[in-house]
């Protein structure tokens, strides 16, 4: 008899964003003539630009001839676009890396998610809250997050963002192995002051934790004193891991193409007391269960770091952060508190009158025909909060911001 992984029975059956969109369904059918405008989940609207467009374009026609065609590429990536992300992303910031520490992946969903598996189950984990889901499911999944019960896992540690701690994460009381924080943060939209990052660094250092630096909105960080990259700080080589990806940078969220920085110097430990270089468990993984991303994906990414492609990438992101602006500005004449959206694509408004998130999500919806996400399914601490997005159209941002004024009057 095959025995089912029980662990999966843990997770919660419906992904957020599958309630969402039957709530909203449930909108459309008793209100057909209304538009709804969605502002809740996190894709990109804006098409891919020219320079990687014609990059595709390139990578398809050398598929095409016997001379040019590309068959299983390097695991680790081509090294066309690894020394781009060297040169670029980090050699530019200062940060010296070599090129076996970055390994190209189809996006950083997969590994956020796979990373776990590289340590021992019995780790414990510890999370910003709210959180993007991914971190805490996949962990479930092997056992390490304990069972769901009342809105919380019950061996996860809870690193609370609220508005009294202005959405800095405290250090916790007692030592935790595998620490995950996302920043800019998704889902409330703030960042981590380099101060603060430090300490965490510090932290992970001295109990020989493994930090999980997720930067996929690292494109969108305008104030100067932020930092881009774990790695700016003293001590990270030896700590942390770094996810990054073109979806939000550069709009691949259908492309498919991110990478994983694991220094050499980061190390975890055996039962024994004896160290391994998780740089070396990686690649050991990757080379088992993955076959690299498609070189037509590699191609666009490299396109992303020609002067055009860096130009026009950056013209996108302006278009989503001025969308961004417009919310910000119009949120904040109806009287409502809102929190990030300066440095990342996600605002996080607070629900007048202290409403429950979902409360909030259906009032919305009857009220203006506008989609938001319920803070809550990010975790507890988002509770009475809501998500909007920047990533749509123009058009649609003025409107829904209308709308919303209109029915707040
Ligand atoms: C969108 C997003 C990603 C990127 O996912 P991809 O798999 O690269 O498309 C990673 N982390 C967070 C927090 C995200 O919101």
């Amino acid at each position: 008899m095959a025995l089912v992984n029980e662990h999966f029975l843990k997770l919660s059956n419906n992904y957020l964003f599958a309630d969402i969109a039957k709530k909203v369904n449930a909108f459309k059918v008793s209100h057909p003539k209304q538009r709804v405008i969605s502002l809740g989940i996190g894709d990109v609207t804006r098409p891919l630009c020219p320079a990687v467009i014609e990059a595709m374009h390139k990578a398809v026609d050398e598929m095409a001839h016997k001379e040019t065609f590309r068959g299983y590429g390097p695991e680790r990536g081509y090294d066309f676009l690894r020394e781009a992300i060297l040169k670029n992303d980090y050699l530019a910031r200062g940060i010296h890396l070599d090129l076996s520490e970055i390994f190209v992946n189809d996006g950083a969903k997969s590994d956020t998610g796979n990373i776990q598996e590289i340590l021992r189950w019995d780790n414990n984990i510890g999370v910003t809250d709210p959180i993007y889901p991914v971190y805490i499911d996949s962990n479930a999944m092997i056992g390490r997050a304990g069972v769901f019960k009342d809105g919380r896992w019950s061996s996860v540690t809870y690193f609370p963002c609220t508005e009294e701690n202005h959405f800095v994460p405290q250090l916790p009381d007692h030592r935790v192995d595998m620490i995950y924080l996302c920043y800019p943060n998704n889902p409330t939209g703030t960042v981590l002051p380099k101060e603060e990052l430090r300490k965490w660094v510090n932290f992970a250092l001295h109990n020989e934790s493994v930090i999980f630096y997720d930067a996929a909105y690292e494109a969108y960080i305008r104030d100067e004193s932020i930092p881009h990259s774990i790695y700016e700080i003293k001590g990270a080589r030896k700590c942390a891991i770094e996810f990054r990806s073109f979806s939000k940078t550069a709009g691949f969220t259908g492309v498919r193409c991110g990478y994983t920085v694991i220094p050499k110097e980061l190390q975890a430990f055996t039962l024994g007391g004896e160290p391994v270089e998780l740089n070396h468990l990686w690649d050991r993984r990757q080379s088992t269960k993955f076959n690299g991303t498609s070189y037509i994906s590699q191609r666009a990414a490299e396109a992303v770091y020609t002067p055009e492609g860096h130009e026009q990438v950056r013209q996108t992101i302006d278009y989503y952060m001025g969308n961004a602006a417009i919310m910000r500005e119009a949120l904040a004449k109806m009287q409502l508190t809102v929190y990030g959206g300066e440095n990342a694509p996600y605002l996080w408004v607070k629900t007048p009158g202290g409403a429950e998130s979902w409360k909030f999500f259906e009032q919305l919806l009857y009220g203006a025909g506008v989609v938001c996400t319920p803070g809550v399914g990010f975790g507890p601490s988002g509770e009475g909060f809501v998500r909007l997005t920047a990533f749509g159209n123009r058009e649609d941002v003025e409107e829904a911001m209308q709308r919303m004024g209109e029915w707040l009057k």
